[in-house]
């Protein structure tokens, strides 16, 4: 096995009894793929990983040119700007960071008739940071309205990013606040399936609170440069 196929299958094995341990299914892992090479992004789905994610329009569009005939599953996980929502609606499976209206509207509109409706997930600013993109916990439910008003698009759940606070019991309180909205909009759409939390360096307090899908970079193709 390469080094990046033996990190593919420790970290498999690793969410699994992580998960495990919490008497839950393991997460999904989408592989996060920015600043890396298509030959890495080609080297693990030899392994046999499918979904990855990439936070730039431009930079996902000049890996799916190279691994065109590769059958992936691709994530834009980075901020969107709305004059982006063409490309994005076009050429990603999923979204996940939509966090206002007039985006889930662009989007709506550019994903064509002849595509698969468009796996959507709100992006929410769970610790009410002013660096961060996401809607506030209060709007959440709107804007998943909004979407299910949709035929082309599917709300498929919810992602955040916490502070990287240094006190584990504060970044895993911010997934539990994720997990209860999670529950609390479920209600209303059952239909929703996904909450994307957890990175390299927290995937386990993420896990513990019941995240179905880790956002792992580093920590499976090595460092960024
Ligand atoms: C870069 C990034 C990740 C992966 O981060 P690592 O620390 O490298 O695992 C996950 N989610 C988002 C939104 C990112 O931008």
């Amino acid at each position: 096995m390469s080094s990046i196929e033996q990190r593919h299958h420790d970290l498999l094995a690793d969410l699994q009894a992580t998960a495990a341990g919490h008497g839950r299914p393991a997460p999904r892992l989408l592989a996060v793929s920015k600043r890396q090479p298509a030959s890495a992004i080609a080297a693990l789905h030899a392994a046999g990983q499918r979904a990855f994610g990439e936070n730039y329009v431009q930079e996902a569009m000049a890996k799916h040119a190279e691994l065109g005939g590769l059958d992936i599953e691709w994530h834009l996980i980075g901020h969107l700007q709305t004059n982006k929502a063409r490309e994005a609606a076009r050429h990603f499976d999923w979204v996940q960071s939509v966090d206002r209206q007039r985006l889930v509207d662009a989007l709506a509109r550019e994903r064509t008739a002849d595509q698969p409706p468009l796996n959507l997930l709100v992006q929410v600013n769970v610790d009410d940071e002013n660096s961060k993109s996401g809607c506030t916990i209060d709007e959440a439910g709107d804007l998943c309205a909004a979407i299910a008003m949709h035929p082309n698009l599917a709300l498929r759940g919810l992602m955040a990013i916490p502070a990287p606070h240094p006190d584990h019991e504060l970044r895993r309180a911010a997934f539990r606040r994720m997990r209860e909205l999670f529950d609390r909009l479920k209600v209303d759409h059952p239909g929703m399936d996904t909450l994307s939390l957890g990175m390299s360096e927290d995937a386990g307090l993420a896990i513990a609170e019941g995240s179905t899908m880790v956002r792992i970079g580093t920590a499976l193709f090595g460092k960024r440069d």
